[in-house]
């Protein structure tokens, strides 16, 4: 086993690795591309940050590639991920038709790459119409939604589902997402890296470091959102949470931290109204994070008592893995992947209101106890279900399907 692996092994057991050298046998040396629209910031950058490279160690030539757009391209692209997740959103032709040239423009720089890969993996709508532009294509194309699908405004998917269609298999978090298509859908959910900086153990130094930085009462009990600045996210919703929560316990401290993505256009707005209302509390910490700050934002969890994630629409929420891998219970909007992950009284709880939030953030401080055994239950959980050797397993798999044409079976060897 290479180093890389045996760190891997030390975390998930021998046997996941040596399950996912033989998934990969059958692969060596097959071109894999993933393709998406940023490189830094929100849940896609961040898992093929790790995945691209673990599937590397195991002998796939695998690489990631970013389109590029303008700020009318992301606008139009941002209101595909918000008509998808239910708003109803009629998008103008005109949006759509430079939709469709940045697609051209960067299926010209890409097509050699693309066509001649074996595997291609179009992450998320911003690419989606790469592969009409790709008309010599010699291996499978799979699309990836990592959005809640489950009722997405028709209109967008009617003009989405001309591109999707001619793909040769599509990925959903969720069975709730998938939506009927003339290929095979595969049911994969996401996960997080343990190595990586945002989830690795941190020495309690680095620890009071950030707690001094962002002037944090470590006597204090403290709440945590971390999230792009988004309106499905709920900072808003948190905020309220927090305020009533505060009625009975004076102290209590809210960290709302997010940063932006170079792919969403309105983050910048909407935290603005989220600054306006957080007001002058001093003991609500808004913080804007630079993209590499993994370290902080792993501290951060750390140092919470509970971790929020009070979404109302919610593709995964790998926020809610990382919280849970540090042993927090996490208060989650009862939505989307979030219910994958958080199964009431066992790893935290799904709420649906900011009330219901309140009452919750309550009763697991008036219960330090079953808080701590919800913590030790959450990161066996996301041992587990949730970390990236089981991401590359499913995508190993469907790979071996893909390429033997098998629909309901896989040989091995
Ligand atoms: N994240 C970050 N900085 C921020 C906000 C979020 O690094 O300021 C990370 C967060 O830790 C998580 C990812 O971005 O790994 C967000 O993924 P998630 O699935 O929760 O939401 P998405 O942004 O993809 O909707």
């Amino acid at each position: 086993m290479t180093a890389m692996l045996d760190c891997y092994a030390a975390v998930t057991g021998e046997d996941v690795i040596r399950h996912l050298q033989q998934l990969a046998e059958p692969l060596k040396g097959k071109s894999v591309v993933h393709v998406n629209s940023t490189r830094v910031g929100g849940g896609v950058a961040e898992i093929l940050e790790k995945l691209v490279p673990l599937a590397r160690e195991l002998g796939l030539d695998t690489r990631w590639e970013v389109i590029s757009g303008d700020s009318e391209f992301y606008q139009c692209t941002k209101s595909f991920h918000n008509s998808i997740q239910g708003d109803r959103i009629t998008i103008p032709e005109t949006l759509l038709n430079h939709f469709l040239e940045v697609n051209e423009q960067n299926a010209n720089h890409l097509r050699n790459v693309l066509e001649e890969a074996d595997f291609v993996f179009i992450h998320d709508p911003q690419p989606v119409a790469l592969l009409k532009f790709c008309s010599k294509r010699k291996g499978k194309w799979i699309w990836r939604c990592h959005i809640d699908a489950s009722h997405p405004y028709r209109g967008t998917w009617r003009f989405l589902d001309r591109y999707i269609r001619d793909y040769d298999a599509s990925i959903f978090s969720l069975s709730q997402f998938v939506q009927l298509l003339p290929h095979p859908a595969y049911i994969i959910p996401p996960s997080i890296d343990p190595l990586s900086d945002k989830n690795v153990d941190l020495p309690q130094d680095e620890l009071e470091a950030v707690r001094t930085r962002f002037e944090l009462n470590p006597e204090a009990p403290l709440i945590t959102q971390i999230s792009r600045f988004d309106r499905f996210k709920d900072p808003i919703g948190v905020i309220k949470a927090y305020k009533l929560a505060k009625q009975y316990i004076p102290n209590l401290q809210l960290v709302l931290a997010g940063g932006t993505a170079t792919d969403d256009p309105e983050g910048e707005v909407v935290f603005n109204e989220v600054a306006v209302a957080a007001g002058d509390d001093p003991n609500i910490k808004l913080l804007q994070l630079p993209p590499d700050a993994h370290r902080t934002i792993n501290a951060l969890q750390r140092l919470s008592d509970i971790v929020l994630q009070k979404s109302t629409k919610e593709g995964f929420g790998l926020t809610v893995t990382e919280a849970l891998w540090k042993g927090k219970p996490v208060i989650g909007g009862d939505t989307g992947g979030i219910r994958l992950q958080v199964i009431n009284f066992h790893t935290g709880f799904l709420v649906n209101t900011p009330e219901g939030a309140a009452l919750r953030i309550r009763y697991l401080f008036n219960q330090k106890q079953k808080m701590q055994e919800m913590g030790i239950k959450s990161k066996e959980f996301v041992r587990e279900n949730f970390l990236l050797t089981r991401q590359l397993r499913e995508h190993l798999t469907l790979m071996v399907s893909l390429q033997h044409g098998a629909g309901d079976r896989i040989e091995l060897g």
